[in-house]
């Protein structure tokens, strides 16, 4: 990886559903390597949509993706709000199996699935199965299983909404430091102001009817966040701008 370089940009990316709705309209961005981007938006912004074109799941009805080494629809992870585990295999083998599908050994799927397994603090949970995880511990799974062959892009999608807050908090905090130690790509959906200063190196505003990204920001802020950062005068004004930027966002048009 090279950090800062391109990895894909969007250029005037529209999306017209079926129905007739414009989920999305004239979405210029470009994301790099190593970046941290949260999308930020209401209900119905075109969030989801976003994520599913940045996927390949969806194609535009208009304008273009470029991604920096031509392959459009490759090397994607994804974690949603439901970590959907399979149940009747341990947390070890769902996390080995998306590489021994890719042609692995399943000795070497292992040993990948408990370095990672590790990394987002469930080493000692390798045998057990889903059911005996906590929600919490579930999303870590997913992030595992995501990660764990090394995708060129992770896309997000609300993955804590359905946390308590506490478990959230510490998601967050550990999710910022794994992608401090690491450094993939991601862009990460959230309705969240707080969640997306804590998490995010920049930060696109969305607004609805049509979809649109209205307004981007680099988050100022250590690299190394934590609960100081949390409580921290700088960190609450930060959360003020976006959250205006939000509600204006959230205004209908005049
Ligand atoms: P968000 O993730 O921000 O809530 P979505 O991308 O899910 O937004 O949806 C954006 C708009 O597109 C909404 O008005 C939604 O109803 C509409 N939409 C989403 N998916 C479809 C679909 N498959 N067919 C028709 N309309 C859709």
């Amino acid at each position: 990886m090279n950090p800062g370089a391109p990895l894909v940009s969007l250029r005037g990316v529209r999306k017209r559903y079926a129905g007739g709705t414009l989920a999305l309209d004239g979405i210029d961005l470009a994301i790099g390597q190593g970046d941290f981007l949260a999308l930020l938006g209401p209900s119905g912004c075109g969030k989801s949509t976003l994520l599913r074109i940045l996927a390949g799941l969806d194609a535009p009805s208009a304008g273009s993706l470029d991604w920096a080494d031509g392959k459009p629809q490759h090397d994607i992870g994804f974690v949603f709000q439901e970590p959907t585990l399979m149940p009747w295999a341990t947390v070890m083998r769902n996390v080995a199996l998306p590489l021994e599908l890719a042609g692995m050994r399943r000795s070497e799927a292992e040993d990948h699935a408990a370095t990672w397994l590790a990394r987002v603090e469930l080493a000692g949970f390798e045998h057990a199965y889903p059911r005996a995880l906590s929600g919490g511990m579930k999303m870590r799974v997913s992030i595992a299983r995501a990660l764990v062959t090394r995708p060129r892009l992770l896309l997000m999608d609300e993955p804590f909404a359905a946390l308590d807050e506490i478990t959230r908090f510490r998601l967050n905090n550990d999710l910022r430091q794994l992608w401090l130690a690491e450094r993939f790509t991601v862009v990460f959906v959230t309705h969240s102001v707080f969640e997306s200063v804590f998490l995010a190196e920049r930060i696109a505003v969305m607004a609805p009817r049509p979809g649109r990204i209205v307004q981007s920001f680099p988050v100022a802020a250590p690299e190394g966040r934590g609960e100081e950062f949390r409580t921290s005068a700088d960190y609450a004004a930060q959360c003020r701008t976006v959250s205006h930027a939000l509600s204006a966002a959230m205004e209908p048009a005049a």
